[in-house]
């Protein structure tokens, strides 16, 4: 295979193989915009690298092909010692992991080359600067050397010269820590550092694709769900610098504000900088309308190059760009991150503007983001709480926890159930952890496009960054403001929309976007957030082919569920109306000896189960209401055994109990969930079912005669065999036919039995609900209470999958059998009615599968329903 593109061979359109940096990069060199020259490896390199621990065969000479035509090129060849190329290797895999991988800037220089550099560019301060910055990226990133060992003799020199800024170090400063640089080198790599600056390429471009393996890597994608596998491109560029003076500098722009989709100029410039310094917020920046001023020409040539961009690719783009002595350089671009509330105002902004449709518009936003529009935000700020401080909202949301000093800390805190939010002065790729364990980020340094910042909108985490007047000190465990210190341990609240800084806790209230669906704010209220979503979710509606129901219990979850768009209820679990005071009479079902005592103990049942019906029924008047009979093991109900056998064994226990316990010995089972529940409950315990049944029937005749309208569908659990649903069916139309009521009756399906029998259990069921929960469970046989903290992250970082087939419905295997059982079913009985209830019904990417598979609807948590509706629509464009 072809391993190596050409800028000018590749398009945005190819990042599979050559990444988004790659395939970028390409697609601006086609369009005649100044991209420094360059080629980019591919990722299948790195996957055979990754998987054979060897580069390719002919992958070198490849290399060397396309080295030699960018010499050609440039008119110099890499690390030629009077007039040297000089490279930059850098990481790009499809999806972006800001800071994650690896990237060496000034590849080519040596001992010889640095003077032809000096020479060339007339700067030998420069010269000597970049080849310390090449020993320290190369020693810390290729030959894995503790990088704090360069930091400390950087900063060593410093204190010996008396100053504080790299600025004010001079030529042979640099000299000197080249010498350093190379001893340290020498000492922790076990080597000399590599001359040749072909060796000093391939070391580069083995360790980038190596750090597709680094550990905050795996944890970033774990965390974006970005599968495993992937690996990266890699991207050798001829070298542009911005640090050859105050004529030259680096930045990132955005078309538009990442936070709230407004168009402007966005962005942050650092003068005489070099490519990672930006990112990194280890300097401050300046905004980027300043580069006005700087560099007239500069800019008005950026303004026109973002509008070119955001006209080709139709969206919001990003990008980080170079000025080398006056002269504009584009180093990378990519539609960019932004946060849920810009995604939702961008793709409304782009069809006023033409620039897009409304399905493309719903298809730019995404269920993840609504969600996280449905977050509550802080309300009124009482007396007790401060105000201390304000940085850059930089992603929003309300956050309360809290504040610790490090990562350490934070993951420390978060493990024992705390809320923490996480300060630092900056944060840098080895805090992932800490910032995926926190509740919200605040920095005292850094603007919009820092790491915190873009990190955190990716996560959709709350982020308060640049916040400067906060004085950070990490050793104490102390950060202090004007007036005020926050000690470790303190609640502190941060704004992410406002960058606001509290001490205390604030009260948070309901987002706008959760008052619209409830019917408390309209989307002619002038919110534009509001709006936009009004019309997504219009257009999202009036394409879906999926209904969506909700999982709900009682009559207040039901009209919520209502409100938020609900058609119909899904799953009305029936077991959650037996806790709290009406357990005893479960317990009393139990222990009955006789058929009397049973029977009394169900008389007791019926009415207040049928009051919970007809609440349910006239929230959902009209609709759909799928109600289960009753599922789990009923030992469930009863009190734990061994707190049971303790009160008996020290003579605590009244005579209740001890008849309690023998019937919680006699119902113990080693495996409660593969045991007596479900359909089988219905089928040994004579009358449960029948009380069920008729607490229904009577409920929806009492609400017809109030004149309402109620469509009750009754569901049996954990069918296994055609001939359970046969017996409980002929039980429940007897009771159905006797209180002169019509319902559907169905099943679920939610074990592979059932589904590899649909055909025949579709004879005795007019609707089948596929319970993916228990489906996937007895699927995998993963026990669902137990295996996502006893192994799962181990699967997840091994990448055995991707995600958790609880949260996310596994296609192949789980889903094979929702086809199987949704044609097999449909053959039997053309007009059976197909939906999901499991939590799987919420999940976006199982969403577009149970479209593609043709069920009826999904059924979900009340505040999942917009997601559902919203991801149906886009799943139908
Ligand atoms: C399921 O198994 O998917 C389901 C909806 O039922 P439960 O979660 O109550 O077992
Ligand atoms: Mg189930």
């Amino acid at each position: 295979p072809k391993y190596v593109y050409d800028f000018t061979e590749g398009n945005k359109d190819l990042k599979d193989l050559l990444g988004g940096k790659g395939a970028n990069l390409a697609e601006m060199t086609n369009l005649g915009l100044p991209v420094p020259p360059g080629f980019t490896i591919t990722s299948e390199a790195c996957r055979y690298y990754l998987d054979h621990e060897t580069m390719p065969e002919g992958l070198d000479d490849e290399v060397g092909r396309y080295l030699e035509a960018l010499e050609r090129e440039m008119g110099k060849r890499l690390g030629q010692s009077d007039d040297p190329l000089l490279v930059s290797v850098r990481s790009g895999a499809k999806f972006s992991m800001p800071g994650m991988m690896e990237t060496v800037l000034n590849i080519g220089l040596n001992d010889e080359s640095v003077h032809g550099l000096a020479e060339r560019s007339g700067n030998e301060r420069f010269a000597w600067d970049s080849y310390r910055r090449l020993i320290q990226m190369f020693g810390k990133t290729v030959l894995d050397i503790d990088g704090d060992l360069f930091e400390t003799a950087i900063d060593e020199a410093k204190a010996a010269k008396g100053v504080e800024s790299d600025l004010d170090l001079e030529v042979d400063d640099f000299k000197d820590l080249v010498g350093t640089y190379k001893e340290i080198v020498r000492e922790n790599a076990g080597r000399e550092f590599p001359t040749d600056p072909r060796e000093q390429m391939d070391l580069a471009i083995k360790a980038v694709f190596g750090s597709w393996n680094a550990e905050r890597a795996i944890l970033y994608r774990r965390q974006e769900r970005i599968p495993a596998d992937l690996g990266t491109a890699v991207n050798i560029v001829a070298m542009v610098f911005g640090n050859l003076g105050m004529d030259s500098g680096t930045g990132v722009a955005f078309t538009r504000d990442p936070a709230s989709g407004q168009q402007g100029i966005y962005g942050d410039y650092l003068q005489n900088a070099q490519g990672e310094d930006v990112v990194a917020g280890i300097r401050s920046t300046v905004p980027l309308a300043d580069l006005e001023q700087i560099d007239k020409k500069s800019y008005d040539e950026l303004l026109q190059i973002m509008e070119t961009l955001e006209n080709h690719y139709r969206d919001l783009c990003d990008i980080e760009f170079t000025i080398e002595s006056g002269k504009l350089w584009m180093l990378q671009t990519r539609v960019g991150k932004r946060t849920a509330a810009a995604a939702f105002r961008i793709a409304t902004q782009l069809v006023d503007q033409e620039l897009i449709d409304e399905d493309e518009a719903v298809r730019r936003v995404t269920g993840d983001q609504l969600a996280q529009l449905m977050f509550p935000r802080f309300g009124e700020i009482g007396d007790d709480v401060k105000k201390i401080t304000e940085g850059m909202g930089a992603s929003p949301g309300a956050a309360v926890g809290k504040a610790v000093f490090t990562s350490a800390r934070a993951v420390e805190l978060a493990d024992d159930g705390e809320d923490v939010i996480l300060l630092r002065r900056e944060t840098s790729p080895d805090d992932l952890n800490g910032m995926i364990a926190a509740r919200g980020i605040l920095t005292s340094r850094g603007g919009k496009t820092s790491h915190a910042a873009v990190v955190a909108r990716g996560m959709g985490k709350t982020c308060v960054c640049g916040a400067e007047e906060l004085e950070i000190d990490v050793r104490a465990r102390q950060a202090t403001a004007p007036g005020v210190t926050i000690e470790e341990g303190d609640v502190i609240s941060i704004d992410g929309t406002t960058g606001a800084v509290y001490l205390g806790e604030v009260a948070v209230v309901d987002s706008p976007v959760v008052q619209y669906f409830e019917g408390a704010l309209s989307a002619s209220d002038g919110d534009e957030l509001v709006a936009s979503v009004d019309r997504l979710m219009r257009h999202a509606d009036s394409r879906r082919r999926l209904a969506v129901r909700a999982n709900a219990d009682n009559g207040d979850d039901a009209a919520r569920a209502r409100r938020f768009g609900a058609q119909g209820i899904g799953l009305c679990r029936t077991e959650h109306m037996f806790l709290g005071e009406r357990r005893q009479y479960v317990e009393d079902l139990i222990l009955a000896e006789t058929r009397d005592d049973r029977n009394a103990a169900l008389h007791a049942l019926e009415p207040l189960q049928k009051q919970d019906f007809k609440e349910i029924f006239e929230a959902m008047d009209g609709l759909p209401v799928t109600i289960r009979l009753i599922d789990p093991p009923l030992h469930e109900f009863l009190p734990d055994l061994t707190d049971l056998t303790v009160r008996v064994a020290t003579g605590d226990a009244s005579s209740d109990d001890e008849r309690l316990l023998e019937a919680v010995r006699r119902l113990h089972e080693q495996n409660p969930m593969l045991g007596l529940r479900g359909v089988r409950l219905g089928v040994v315990i004579p009358g449960l079912f029948g009380m069920q049944v008729r607490a229904i029937a009577e409920a929806a005749a009492e609400q017809k005669e109030a004149g309402r309208e109620p469509h009750a569908e009754i569901m049996i659990p954990l069918v296994g065999a055609v001939q359970e649903l046969e017996y409980i069916r002929e039980e429940a139309e007897k009771v159905l036919a006797d209180v002169g009521v019509e319902a559907l009756i169905g099943t679920m399906i939610e074990l592979p039995r059932a589904a590899m029998t649909a055909g025949q259990i579709a004879e005795a069921a007019e609707f089948f609900s596929f319970g993916t929960n228990d489906l996937t469970q007895t699927t995998w046989g993963f026990s669902r209470d137990d295996v996502e903290s006893a192994f799962f992250g181990r699967y997840l970082e091994l990448g055995i999958f991707g995600v958790s087939p609880f949260e996310t419905l596994d296609v192949d295997g789980v889903g094979r059998l929702v086809r199987i059982a949704a044609e097999e079913g449909r053959a039997t009985r053309p007009d059976l009615k197909l939906g999901i209830c499991g939590e799987h019904g919420g999940d976006p990417d199982s969403v577009h599968f149970f479209h593609d598979v043709g069920l009826d609807y999904v059924s979900c948590s009340p505040f999942r329903i917009p997601v559902a509706r919203l991801e149906a629509g886009r799943a139908a464009i």
